[in-house]
């Protein structure tokens, strides 16, 4: 067995609106192992994108711990979550979130720029991630020239760009047609096992989560048995 990279306890999470609370995570328990891809599975309003959110320090839990490599990520201040996220997190969402005025090679080279990477390196970095998913003859197109599959390519070489240890994806091929939405994840997921990175994927797709390494679902609050 591989090592555990991420460790959830007891994780709750109840969304407090107009006095009417709604506990949404009523204990969630996960080992996550590192270079694995899991998929998050569940019903439509169960949970997934409020515990991806909560991995991902751009939410916080209403009790619980989240343990990475070792170390517990609830209790660390604004600032240190971000430098966090930068260093050791790749995100990836159903809509691209490209930045429109800049080009798919400029997007890809943001987040190691923000991280300090000298902007040769950067470069380099970025050009060779475009070439692996296919858009070498595409770098210097801006978001709106590009195809929805195409855009969800670059978003994909951008979350990798930096090399991460852990990708956080929320239904990433969910905005695409079935067979771009295969090709998408094949592509991703050979990208992924070559980088040894490790993947929590929310999907409610079967079929992607089938070819994933694990499958959880959540439901009720709880990751069912
Ligand atoms: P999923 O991604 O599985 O569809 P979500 O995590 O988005 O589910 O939402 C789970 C539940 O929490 C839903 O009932 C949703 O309405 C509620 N919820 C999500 N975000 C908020 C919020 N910011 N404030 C209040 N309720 C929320
Ligand atoms: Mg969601």
């Amino acid at each position: 067995m591989s090592d555990i990279i991420l460790k959830v306890k007891n994780l709750t999470r109840t969304y407090i609106e107009d006095k009417v609370s709604t506990a949404v995570l009523k204990g969630i328990n996960l080992e996550i192992e590192e270079g694995k891809i899991t998929a998050i599975t569940g019903k439509s309003g169960s949970g997934k994108s409020t515990l991806l959110h909560i991995l991902g320090t751009l939410d916080k839990p209403t009790s619980g711990e989240i343990i990475f490599k070792g170390k517990d990520l609830t209790n660390l201040t604004n600032d240190a979550k971000a430098a966090f996220r930068n260093k050791n997190l790749g995100f990836i969402y159903q809509f691209h979130y490209l930045l429109g005025d800049f080009t798919a090679l400029e997007n890809v080279m943001l987040p190691s720029l923000i991280g300090g990477c000298p902007e040769k390196e950067a470069r380099k970095k970025a050009l060779n991630i475009l070439e692996k998913v296919g858009l070498k003859d595409r770098v210097d197109f801006h978001p709106g020239e590009l195809s929805g599959g195409q855009r969800q390519r670059v978003a994909i070489a951008r979350a990798l760009c930096h090399n991460p240890d852990l990708v956080l994806a929320d239904e990433p091929t969910g905005n695409l047609d079935a067979s771009n939405a295969a090709s998408v994840f094949e592509l991703f997921s050979s990208l992924v096992k070559e980088k040894k990175t490790t993947v929590i994927m929310v999907t409610h797709d079967e079929s992607l989560a089938k070819l994933c390494d694990r499958k959880v679902v959540i439901k009720d609050g709880v990751i069912e048995d």
